[in-house]
């Protein structure tokens, strides 16, 4: 046990540096929202997940703009004067809320943005211990959309019925998705619906279709590793015979990998939850979701 823990404390230290190092990237990527007119709203996102649903509900009359780059982490981002400059301009600022996006706040305080301009969308959501992930359950992501509905009409209500059809159009995509998700976690033996996760990002995910999460790598991306707390995990990964580890490619695989060995389990190092990815099939939040569950299926199987 002593060998294990010394060397995830030198696993955990290189993690660490490797993740901070990994993040210093702050440009600023378009969204791919089709041609919106010269009258469109100027819309900017926190991270490119929100990204998706602004597209879904404003279609050709929002010009959405995302602050963290595809591929980067909204929770060890550090915006630049590049990043702020973005804001000026914006009728609306989508921030997921909950801690993972907080560094906007002092964005839109440096920029020339009001306060009323901001939609924090996970106030009055139902916040599980202070997690921010709230988007991954595809239900909850049906709030995201009235929200942003919301948000749209009041500022441009002479589009209103485009964008109710849009949301309408968005929300009975999310349900299929749900009925999709639902039928193909069925296909998993009960006994294998759990995972060891890089970090807490999939509660929500993993409450609404019955999957238990046997524990994180890391409580947060940034946050540095408890070598007891993996050794823990180790022994409970075997005892519960747990098929794999599920990280990130935004976040280094290192630590994922060392867990696997010790554990002798599997390790998949692409799924996607705080940011979207470059390739086609996770190029949006609902192929996003598809893709990890298509991933979950056939690492737990
Ligand atoms: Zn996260």
């Amino acid at each position: 046990m002593r060998l294990i823990q010394r060397a995830f404390a030198l696993l955990a230290f290189l993690s660490v540096v490797a993740c901070g190092g990994a993040q210093k990237a702050s440009s600023v990527s378009p969204s791919p929202s089709g041609s919106p007119g010269a009258s469109a709203i100027d819309v900017v996102t926190t991270f490119s997940t929100l990204n998706s649903f602004v597209n879904g509900v404003g279609g050709k009359y929002v010009r959405s703009t995302n602050i963290v780059p595809v591929g980067a982490s909204p929770e060890t981002f550090q915006p630049t004067p590049r990043s702020i400059a973005v804001l000026n301009g914006a009728q609306l600022v989508v921030e997921n809320g909950t801690g993972i996006d907080a560094w906007v706040d002092r964005m839109v305080r440096g920029a020339d943005v009001p306060r009323s301009r901001v939609l924090v969308i996970t106030d009055g959501m139902p916040v599980v211990g202070g997690n921010p992930h709230l988007w991954m359950d595809p239900v909850l992501a049906k709030t995201y959309v009235a929200k942003i509905l919301a948000a749209l009409v009041r500022i441009d209500p002479a589009h209103a019925s485009a964008f109710k059809s849009n949301a309408r159009a968005y929300d009975a995509k999310l349900d299929a998705l749900t009925a999709w998700i639902r039928t193909k976690i069925a296909a998993i033996p009960p006994a294998k619906r759990q995972l060891i996760v890089f970090h807490d990002a999939w509660p929500y995910f993993a409450k609404r279709f019955g999957i238990h999460i046997v524990g994180s790598l890391v409580p947060a991306p940034g946050q540095e590793p408890n070598p007891r707390r993996l050794a823990q995990l180790v022994t409970l990964a075997r005892k519960l015979h747990v098929r794999a580890v599920f990280a990130e490619p935004e976040y280094s695989a290192k630590l994922a990998h060392a867990f696997a060995g010790s554990a002798d389990i599997k390790v998949v190092t692409d799924l996607y939850d705080d940011s979207i990815g470059h390739r086609a099939v996770v190029s949006d939040y609902i192929s996003m979701m598809r893709y990890n569950t298509e991933q979950l299926v056939h690492a737990l199987q």
